[in-house]
């Protein structure tokens, strides 16, 4: 690993933010020392009860039978709205940006409130009640907030779809969710292209007895196919129907909403949240890691089928009176000013987006961003992968003109929110590290024994302890449960994650564990081969994987996508594997690379190195479902060159 640099708090960080680093210190102890008080404390000023709890927490991992706030009664949309009604009802709470850019709508907390509740009633005259399971297979459209926000109101049990996938995914989904009610609409634009989700509603619902209605909004005006006995309009839906609809009192333990893993190409996951414990969660989360200040604007770019969508862009932001930005289009549509653009036009001050969403605008140059002020900026955040330190310089000079903080946060689905990042103004940064744990997070390094590794090390990256946000169950399928998270380290919530931490205690987050190279005695990570390849100004993206050589041992396998205006040539070629040899020591040299037009990932924007490291061992009879991919055709323009090279 390249030596590290360090960017200390600056005074004007640390003037803004919400903690001082004192505080931060003395408020993490008490979260493990005594975590009785801490708790309490946050969940009656975060968090609205109509009953308090009776046992604060119990279960341990050994089970995985875990609760938070058992006894207590609250309702997440009351939390998310009626709440804030005295006082913000006519701040925005979404402000949407559709896929072209005359297209906004603003919906204060009033509105938002209002239209909730009729959606709550009238999904409940559809004969939808507490506890049933509600499938939203809707794009990035206010609707969408709107439909999750009313099955929290009436008890009903959410999970939402990314909105294109395909009709067999949507149907796994469906079938394992055994979900009655579908909501879509009849089509989308993303990046100017139509999606037709009616149609892909349509033949995922063919023959499944078990779908009742399909609520469908009215989006484009595209022309649908219609079955009478089972469609309904959205808007007619709505029609006439009473406003007033009372939030529904939920148990904390009842759930919330089943999410499925991204990047499966299995059996779909579905995680089950829970109602209050993963709304403290989110709340508690969203306001620390994001430093939250009245006023601020909020954009995370996550489509709402991931998890870091509900987080960040719903359940965070509206329990703590924000407001929210959410964009139905494509980062680079219609040219690659649009980000900026929106930044600008909404005055956005906190910036959440993914290291992949930031390199395809890195490729773009600098121009069109110097073209804007991006002045209302005052914090950036990173998620899904690590952070290559090269982007996050980019990050942080070019896009927040060395002003915003960078909060790489470290989660993931289990985890129903962020558990490690830096916090504004506390923690000085290091790019492509997402820092120190939040409060009640006890990570841990353990080795391949399963001991406890204590200082500095790299390990598998587990959690102590359980938290109030963490996931409870994998929906109907307990074993899959306690083998994902229990089994594999007893005891311990384990991430499937590798980590390193250095002296300063700050943890780097390098991957799965799959994506460790055995190479001459020893393990190389992917991760530090793709810094190194970023570090040419050629390279737009490199993602690295192992591929079967002789006893036991690996060769390294670097696919490289090139900046828009370069071209591949052997001399580059022989340049980025000399550039490795010369960084990482010659070991760790790439014996192939190859050039991609664009690499396969997943529609959360997740690299797929799974079907990378099939193409790098030549063994491409057999790819699997490749269809949930974002682009299944950077696929085949892989495979296409690998059997020709
Ligand atoms: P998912 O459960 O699909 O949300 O994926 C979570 C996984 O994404 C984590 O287990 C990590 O492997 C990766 N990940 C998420 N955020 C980060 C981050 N900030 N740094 C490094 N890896 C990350």
């Amino acid at each position: 690993m390249s030596a590290v640099k360090t960017y200390p708090v600056t005074e004007q960080q640390a003037e803004n933010a919400l903690l001082t680093r004192a505080q931060y210190l003395e408020l993490y102890e008490q979260s493990l020392h005594d975590p009785e008080t801490f708790w309490s404390t946050q969940a009656k000023a975060l968090v609205d009860w109509f009953t308090p709890w009776d046992k604060l927490h119990s279960g341990d991992f050994a089970t995985g039978d875990v609760k938070w706030f058992e006894g207590a009664k609250l309702n997440v949309s009351h939390n998310c709205l009626d709440r804030h009604l005295e006082t913000i009802p006519d701040q925005a709470a979404i402000i949407w940006e559709g896929d072209e850019p005359d297209q906004t709508r603003i919906i204060t907390y009033r509105e938002l409130h209002e239209e909730v509740s009729r959606v709550a009633n009238a999904l409940k005259g559809l004969g939808v009640r507490r506890g049933n399971r509600v499938c939203i297979y809707l794009p990035m459209i206010p609707e969408a907030a709107i439909a999750m926000l009313a099955c929290t109101r009436i008890g009903a049990v959410h999970s939402i779809v990314f909105a294109g996938f395909s009709a067999d995914a949507l149907r796994k989904r469906i079938v394992d969710f055994e979900s009655s009610i579908v909501i879509t609409a009849d089509q989308c634009n993303r990046g100017g292209q139509p999606i037709r989700l009616k149609d892909i509603a349509d033949e995922a619902c063919q023959d499944l007895d078990v779908v009742r209605k399909m609520i469908v909004v009215k989006h484009t005006n595209a022309d649908i196919q219609w079955i009478g006995t089972r469609d309904v309009w959205y808007h007619e839906m709505c029609k006439g129907v009473n406003p007033d609809c009372p939030p529904e009192e939920m148990d904390a333990e009842d759930p919330l909403f089943i999410i499925y893993t991204s990047g499966s190409l299995g059996t779909p996951k579905g995680a089950v949240h829970t109602t209050g414990g993963y709304l403290l969660w989110a709340a508690l989360t969203h306001k620390y890691a994001f430093d939250h200040h009245e006023g601020d604007i909020i954009w995370c770019t996550a489509n709402i089928g991931w998890i870091t969508g509900h987080t960040y862009f719903l359940y965070g932001p509206l329990a703590n009176g924000g407001t929210t930005l959410m964009y139905e289009g494509f980062p680079t549509y219609p040219n690659e000013n649009r980000v900026w653009d929106i930044i600008d036009k909404h005055d956005v001050t906190t910036f959440y987006t993914a290291p992949t969403t930031l390199r395809s605008l890195l490729a773009y140059g600098d121009e069109s961003i110097e073209a804007h002020h991006l002045s209302s900026l005052r914090l950036l955040g990173s998620v899904g992968e690590q952070i290559n330190p090269d982007v996050w310089e980019w990050f942080y000079h070019v896009v927040g003109n060395d002003r915003c903080p960078i909060i790489d946060t470290w989660w993931q689905t289990g985890t129903g929110g962020i558990m490690i990042c830096p916090l504004a103004g506390v923690t000085d940064l290091k790019p492509g590290s997402s820092a120190l744990p939040l409060f009640g997070v006890e990570p841990a390094l353990l080795d391949d024994d399963g001991q406890e590794m204590h200082g500095e090390g790299e390990g598998h990256l587990v959690i102590k302890r359980s938290w109030p946000g963490q996931v409870r169950a994998v929906f109907g399928d307990q074993k899959r449960f306690v083998d994902t998270y229990f089994s594999k380290f007893p005891g311990n919530y384990s991430t499937g994650d590798r980590a390193r931490r250095d002296a300063d205690g700050y943890y780097w987050v390098i991957g799965r564990q799959d994506d460790i190279i055995q190479r001459a005695g020893r393990k190389y990570t992917s991760s530090d081969i793709e810094n190194t390849l970023l570090i040419h100004p050629q390279v737009a993206e490199a993602a690295v994987v192992g591929y079967p050589a002789n006893c036991n041992e690996q060769h390294v396998y670097a696919f490289v996508t090139l900046m828009n205006e370069s071209s591949p040539s052997d001399e580059l070629r022989d340049v980025l594997i000399g550039l490795v040899a010369s960084v990482e020591g010659r070991d760790c040299a790439p014996e192939q690379l190859q050039w991609a037009r664009q690499l396969p990932k997943t529609r959360s924007g997740k690299i797929l190195r799974s079907i990378l490291q099939q193409i790098a061992a030549n063994e491409v009879d057999n790819l699997g479902d490749i269809s949930m991919l974002f682009d299944p055709r950077a696929v085949k323009d892989l495979v296409i060159h690998r059997l020709n090279q």
